[in-house]
């Protein structure tokens, strides 16, 4: 991909797309492909012209981001140039945060690397993995330093722990606004390969739900930690989110409350996540961070010198689902 180098913007938030490869489904039903990346962070939106007609577009919607990524690219060559440049920041004392975000479907948990089926990982390795290869990569120059990893969910406003049987946990902020998820698991790791085992636990922690919250795992946000400690110390944590669908409430089956609730609570979420990014290394008085528990708790992330956020905006091609396409292109593009 190249960079869409005459953005002159914060170096600290990068904003990328995603397009997935048209699946079974949509090729069956003869979709058209309504996303042309013709490079240099540039991407096409072509909104068809009637609904009748399928074939007649208007005029193209330009974007700019700071990487596209075509149907072509792996999850080596994404995480490449987003999550890669921000593993030397743990290193360095800071926050790094990644997040995937895009309608349900659209490739998020494939590109986080957290689909699991039966005992090993589908596809190629994704973000989580390769992170946490780097890191380890790293760490053998910093002896003074000790990795740990946690897992958490947030289902309508609540914190799991996905490494101990889906605990409810509570979130304190004490009087310096320092944000605490109390008895969250930090497992201490020792390689790669802990890391990994400890993503698929989670994941399928993620996806059973016998809890009552039953959270079908594209209605919750997954928060993927790895914590550097010095002496117990925090040093560094690179936070690796992969957020629930930004679908519509009104496009949600079902009116009962519950659906509501949660729809609502996610749309505050995503709409406080937005926020928050944008005031990354401004203000830090003027951060909503508490209007969601998901910025509450990813608090570090937005304060502090040493603060950077990626963003990854996945989208599905097909002409099915140009509304919620043309959704998370404009969200991401407000991001920055
Ligand atoms: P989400 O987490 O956003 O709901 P998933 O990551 O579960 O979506 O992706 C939905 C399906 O599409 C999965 O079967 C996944 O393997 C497939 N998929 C997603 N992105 C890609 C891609 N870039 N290349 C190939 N298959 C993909
Ligand atoms: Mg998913």
């Amino acid at each position: 991909p190249m960079c869409h180098s005459e953005q002159v913007d914060n170096p600290r938030i990068c904003v990328c797309v995603r397009k997935r490869p048209l699946n079974k489904k949509e090729l069956g039903k003869k979709e058209i492909d309504v996303v042309t990346i013709p490079g240099n962070g540039v991407l096409l939106f072509h909104e068809p012209k009637q609904k009748v007609d399928l074939t007649k577009y208007l005029e193209n919607q330009v974007f700019h981001f700071d990487y596209s990524f075509d149907d072509d690219a792996n999850n080596e060559l994404v995480y490449r140039y987003t999550a890669r440049p921000l593993v030397r920041t743990i290193f360095e004392g800071g926050m790094a945060t990644c997040f995937a975000y895009g309608q349900t479907g659209s490739g998020k948990t494939h590109t986080m690397g957290g689909n699991f089926s039966g005992k090993t990982q589908n596809s190629s390795k994704g973000i989580y993995a390769l992170a946490a290869q780097d890191v380890f990569t790293l760490l053998r120059h910093h002896p003074d330093l000790d990795p740990f990893v946690s897992f958490f969910e947030i289902y309508n406003g609540k914190v799991f722990d996905l490494l101990n049987k889906k605990a409810l946990l509570r979130v304190m902020e004490d009087e310096y606004q320092q944000v605490q998820v109390v008895g969250l698991q930090e497992i201490s790791v020792t390689c790669v390969g802990d890391v990994l085992k400890l993503i698929e636990r989670g994941s399928a922690c993620r996806t059973s739900g016998q809890t009552f919250a039953n959270a079908n795992s594209s209605r919750s946000h997954a928060v993927l930690q790895i914590v550097l400690r010095r002496h117990l110390q925090l040093h560094g944590k690179f936070s690796l989110v992969d957020l629930a669908g930004n679908e519509r409430g009104s496009d949600v089956k079902g009116t009962d409350r519950q659906t509501l609730a949660e729809t609502a609570e996610i749309n505050r979420s995503l709409l406080a996540l937005k926020e928050c990014i944008r005031s990354l290394g401004q203000n830090h008085d003027h951060i909503p961070f508490r209007m969601s528990k998901l910025t509450q708790v990813l608090r570090d992330s937005f304060i502090g010198e040493n603060s950077r956020t990626c963003m990854i905006a996945m989208i599905s091609p097909g002409m099915g689902s140009c509304d919620y396409t043309l959704n998370t292109l404009r969200y991401a593009d407000r991001v920055k």
